[in-house]
C-alpha cells in the first residue's frame, strides 16, 4: 500500500471551546490539485494553519509522507517540503521583483546574509526561471511595492514555488483580482501541478471552474461534500448552505 502524500486524520481545532474544525479528515496525493471551498468561518484558513503548524490540532493527526507533524514547528513542516501563502500578498515591497524570487529560492530565513552564500548562482537561476512562469518578465526590476495588486499576487505565488516545496497552500490566490486577472491565476496554478500538489482555498466559483481538480466543501468546520466541481454543483444539500439556491 502507497502512502499518501498528506493526511488529516480527524482533526480537531478548538479555539475556547468553539471547533474551528471539527474532526475533518482529507488525504492529498503528490502532484495533484484540491481546491477548498466554503463560506466565511467555514474553517479553511485554519484547515492551512493546522497543516502548516499554525495552529495544534486539539486532537486527531496530519501526516506528511506518513510522519505525524501536528506537533511540529511551522519552521520544521516548511523544512519538510509545505509552504503556504497568505491571502494578502507577503512580498518585500523595497526590492525588486527578481530579488524577492531569489531570496525565496535560496531557501534561507537569514535573508540578509543570503547573497554572499554560497549557492547564490542557482538560486538567480531559479529565479529567472519562475519569473517567466509567472508571466512577469517585463517587471523583473521593477519594486515589488509598485506592483499592481493582481501581480503582487503572482510574485507571491513565484516566491512560494522558488522554496520548491512538494505541497503550496494558496489562500484565495484571487482576492482582490477582476475576471481577467483571476482566469490568469488559474493558469499559472494549473502550470504547478506534477511538480507540485496544491491545495487552493477559494470562494469564487468561476475561478474554481477553471482550475479543475477535486473539489472539497467545509461548513462549519466539516467536511460537508467532496468530489469534482459538477458533483457539487449538483448536491442539493451545498446549494442550500452555500451557493445559495
Ligand atoms: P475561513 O477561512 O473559512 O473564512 P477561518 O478558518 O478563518 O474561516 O475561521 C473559522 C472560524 O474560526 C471562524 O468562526 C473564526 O472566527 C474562528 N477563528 C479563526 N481563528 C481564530 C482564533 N485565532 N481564535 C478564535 N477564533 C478563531
Ligand atoms: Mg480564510
Amino acid at each position: 500500500m502507497t502512502v499518501p502524500m498528506l493526511q488529516l486524520e480527524n482533526v480537531v481545532v478548538d479555539f475556547d471551546g468553539f471547533k474551528a474544525i471539527d474532526d475533518l479528515s482529507l488525504t492529498i496525493e503528490s502532484g495533484s490539485m484540491t481546491v477548498v471551498i466554503g463560506p466565511n468561518g467555514a474553517g479553511k484558513s485554519t484547515m492551512c494553519d493546522s497543516i502548516i503548524g499554525r495552529v495544534r490540532p486539539a486532537s486527531g493527526r496530519v501526516l506528511f509522507h506518513g510522519a505525524e507533524i501536528q506537533a511540529e514547528s511551522e519552521h520544521a513542516i516548511v523544512g519538510r517540503g509545505i509552504c503556504r501563502k497568505f491571502q494578502t500578498p507577503g512580498v518585500l515591497v523595497a526590492l525588486s521583483v527578481i530579488d524577492n524570487l531569489a531570496i525565496a529560492a535560496t531557501r534561507d530565513r537569514n535573508w540578509w546574509a543570503c547573497f554572499s552564500r554560497k549557492g547564490e548562482a542557482e538560486a538567480r537561476a531559479r529565479a529567472e526561471e519562475i519569473l517567466e512562469q509567472i508571466g512577469l518578465t517585463d517587471r523583473r526590476d521593477t519594486l515589488a511595492g509598485n506592483l499592481s495588486h493582481g501581480e503582487k499576487q503572482w510574485l507571491e505565488i513565484g516566491m512560494v514555488v522558488a522554496t520548491d516545496a512538494e505541497l503550496l497552500l494558496l489562500d484565495e490566490p484571487t482576492a482582490g483580482m477582476g475576471a481577467s486577472e483571476s482566469s490568469q491565476t488559474a493558469t499559472l496554478v494549473r502550470s504547478l501541478l506534477g511538480k507540485h500538489a496544491v491545495l487552493v482555498i477559494d470562494h469564487d466559483i468561476d475561478f474554481v471552474s477553471q482550475l479543475g481538480g477535486h473539489v472539497v466543501v467545509l461548513h462549519q468546520g466539516r467536511l460537508l461534500r467532496e468530489g469534482t466541481l459538477e458533483q457539487i454543483r449538483a448536491d442539493e444539500e451545498v446549494a442550500a448552505i452555500y451557493l445559495g439556491r
